[in-house]
């Protein structure tokens, strides 16, 4: 685990191994924070916490970017605290339970599963964090997942994007949507349209600066567009086995759904 690196002023990334995942930490003035996405292992998780007790930072407000097992974590040391999502990601977080809790016992034992995804909605119409810290704009959207929040933090620049962006992964689409391209184009291009991104923070792999955050807009804008014409092509970003069978995947149910259609 790579442990809490200020990556602009007042905003802390730690990468866990698994899979590559980060977490973000928002500093008050004070010393309270913001949690975003706290992973991957008990021993990661508790390491995150120990760290910031140990800077006297203290957890006031949690944020899961969106309802899959590993960006629903936490723990006791994190305290008792409001853990936001956007609605739609409660709701999904609630019918998926039993098999979120599944994966999370099967790839990250030993996690308290009283907490685990225990999430408040974002109140309706909030289109920030309701917090006193530095302002945390929320942007949601599907594609990725049904209510994927992406954080901006417009005072520092940084944009915490969640399952979106990533040099490492594909774009990974929510193929039981009824339109999984276009939920993930249009989530897309709400994040593109960001003002003012100086840093991006992916939830698996590596920050980025602004060059890069273009750079990746671009390469997913790519992705999509090729795999909509539905013929076979590569992508530099699958270098695993799981990601190359996901590529599989996600061609057979693009071309599937446009063999639907007869336009
Ligand atoms: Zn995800």
């Amino acid at each position: 685990m790579q442990r809490l690196r200020e990556i602009a002023p007042g905003v802390l990334v730690a990468t866990a191994e698994a899979y590559t995942t980060t977490s973000t930490v928002v500093v008050a003035e004070d010393g309270g924070c913001l949690v975003a996405d706290p992973a991957v292992s008990v021993a990661e998780v508790a390491a995150l916490a120990a760290d910031l007790a140990a800077a006297g930072l203290r957890p006031r407000a949690g944020f899961a970017t969106h309802p899959h097992w590993d960006h629903v974590l936490w723990s006791r040391d994190l305290g008792d605290v409001p853990r936001y999502a956007a609605p739609a990601a409660v709701a999904a977080t609630a019918a998926h339970r039993e098999e979120m809790i599944a994966q999370v016992r099967q790839a990250a034992p030993g996690h308290d599963l009283a907490l685990f995804g225990r999430l408040a909605p974002l109140p309706a119409g909030a289109g920030h964090i309701p917090w006193d810290g530095p302002p945390a704009a929320v942007i949601v959207h599907d594609g990725h997942a049904r209510g994927h929040g992406a954080l901006f933090l417009p005072d520092a620049g940084v944009l915490v994007a969640g399952d979106m962006l990533s040099d490492i992964e594909i774009p990974l689409l929510d193929t039981d949507a009824s339109d999984p391209l276009g939920d993930y184009r249009a989530g897309l291009r709400l994040l593109a349209a960001v003002p003012g991104v100086r840093w991006l923070v992916p939830g698996h792999g590596h920050v980025g600066d602004a060059g890069e955050f273009r750079r990746r807009v671009a390469a997913d804008t790519r992705y999509l567009d090729l795999l909509a014409a539905g013929e076979p092509f590569d992508d530099p970003r699958c270098t695993v086995p799981w990601l190359r069978d996901w590529h599989r995947g996600q061609l057979r149910s693009v071309a599937g759904l446009t063999g639907d259609d007869p336009g």
